[in-house]
């Protein structure tokens, strides 16, 4: 249930050892969040995606999938910050010219600060703005993280749990790159600065196409296909009910993986899940994206992979360019901006017109100096629901819960990242639908009991 990088690994590794398999996805095309795009010869993923791993299983498991499509693509980023440029990572000379000698010294002094309060009195960290002034200063804090978390969260930074910033400080790349400038000096060694990553010269949308191929050869990946409840009887799927345009029909089936979002498996359930159940996961939120692709009159507007934008002024959060991922993402000639506005669904910018979003987005795009308006060839809008968990501030305890009922299912596999309201990357993503799957296959081979629900996927 759900045809994004987690189901199809699960689906792909089950259907090689010759089980009978069927992946529903309710999107007309397979992919989810690690989707490509394509239009009239421009291609572009939901925001940029490269595969980066460090397990060696996933890392195999891509490289004989996809085989000489990959490409391996040197990474060069930037940030905007005050009207300038910075080198990611930051260089400290590029940091000091930049930034000036005197926000350096208070970054520098407030640094300093906290680490002699923190000698005298660790502090309580419970909010990423805690978490984050107690390891870089407040005034790193107010320069940097302030801006580009509430962009991308968009909740105050003492509503975000500190548990998500201590996780993925690397998701936060600035805040790497800022530390490692200034305090550090060199940046090797840690792993999201790596120069080189991976990726489908035909975008990332091709791993989960090649998947969904391999699958078809043994079993079936059925698109536009919505599972819309689950019948279960003593914590034992028995069964689905699917939907595929207007025509509902039922399955039934032995073990059911779901990386569907988590507050939507809890709500499918039949017979309901208890009262207290559905409220927790009616408290769980996600943050929702769109995307705008902006189509240009020119072979290349810039040289990096990704350039990050965290001030409030500017609508967008991060653009891309996908020519410098591959030069099979745009026709000779031409090229495409792709910028991410974050957002909830239903809010201004979610609900603003296609035309307006386009051109909200190229006088963005024109005010930073990328392009020229009248460069602009044709525009494409996407809006991504769920593309973040939303780790709030005490978001524990309804997780807590839901995953207590979930775990008593015995035949309830609950994988991938809207699955299990974890923020993982797509290696994560494939290795929990890689472990699921040996799991389901230890448990038919009797090496292994059947027991409840179980989270796979490493640590994000
Ligand atoms: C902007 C952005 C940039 C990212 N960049 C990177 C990156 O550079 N590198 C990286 O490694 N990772 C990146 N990621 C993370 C990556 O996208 C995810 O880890 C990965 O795609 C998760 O796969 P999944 O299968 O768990 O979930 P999803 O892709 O969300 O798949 C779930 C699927 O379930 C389907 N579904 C939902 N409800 C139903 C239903 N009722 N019935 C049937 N189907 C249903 C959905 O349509 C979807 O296809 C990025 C994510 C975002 C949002």
């Amino acid at each position: 249930m759900g045809g994004g990088l987690a189901g199809l690994s699960a689906g792909y590794v089950l259907a090689q050892a010759n089980k009978k398999v069927i992946v529903f996805e309710s999107d007309s095309a397979v992919g989810g969040l690690s989707k490509t795009i394509e239009r009239d010869g421009f291609r572009f993923d939901l925001g940029g995606h490269r595969f980066f791993t460090k397990n060696e299983q996933v890392d195999c498991f891509v490289k004989n999938l996809m085989g000489e499509e990959l490409l391996s693509v040197p990474r060069s980023s930037k940030i905007y910050l005050r009207d300038k440029y910075f080198d990611y990572p930051l260089k400290p000379s590029n940091a000091i010219f930049g930034l000036g000698i005197l926000t350096t010294l208070k970054i520098l002094s407030d640094y300093g600060t906290e680490k002699i309060k923190k000698f005298f009195r660790p502090a309580e960290i419970t909010s990423l703005e805690d978490w984050v002034v107690n390891q870089f200063g407040r005034a790193m804090f107010n320069l940097y993280f302030k801006q580009y978390s509430e962009k991308v969260w968009g909740v105050d930074c003492s509503r975000i749990s500190a548990e998500w910033v201590a996780k993925r400080i690397q998701g936060l790349s600035l805040g790497v790159a800022i530390k490692n400038a200034f305090f550090k000096v060199s940046g090797k060694g840690l792993p999201t600065l790596a120069d080189n990553f991976l990726y489908p010269a035909l975008g990332i949308g091709r791993i989960s196409e090649r998947l969904r191929d391999a699958i078809d050869t043994k079993g079936h990946v059925k698109t536009s296909t919505r599972v819309e409840r689950l019948y279960h009887s003593n914590f034992r799927v028995e069964g689905a009910l699917m939907k595929n345009c207007d025509a509902t029909y039922q399955v039934s089936g032995h073990q059911f993986i779901s990386s569907i979002p988590m507050p939507a498996l809890v709500k499918m359930l039949e017979p309901e899940a208890p009262a207290d159940v559905l409220n927790a996961a009616s408290k769980l939120r996600y943050r929702d994206l769109v995307i705008v692709a902006v189509m240009i009159n020119r072979e290349r507007v810039t040289d990096q992979t990704w350039i990050y934008i965290p001030e409030r002024k500017i609508a967008l959060g991060r653009i891309h360019e996908p020519k410098n991922w591959s030069e099979k993402m745009a026709p000779p000639g031409k090229t495409l901006l792709v910028a991410e506005h974050f957002c909830f669904e239903g809010d201004n910018t979610w609900s603003m017109e296609d035309k307006q979003l386009l051109d909200v987005t190229s006088q963005c795009l024109a005010k930073l100096g990328f392009i020229k308006e009248n460069e602009v060839v044709d525009g494409v809008v996407v809006r991504v629901p769920k593309a973040y968990p939303l780790l709030e501030v005490g978001y524990k305890e309804h997780y807590g819960k839901i995953w207590d009922y979930l775990s008593r299912f015995q035949n309830l596999h609950v994988i991938g990242r809207s699955g299990t309201f974890r923020y993982l990357n797509m290696d994560h993503a494939i290795q929990a639908g890689i472990e699921t799957a040996e799991v389901i296959l230890e448990m038919k081979n009797g090496t292994r009991a059947a027991k409840g629900a179980a989270f796979a996927g490493g640590n994000a």
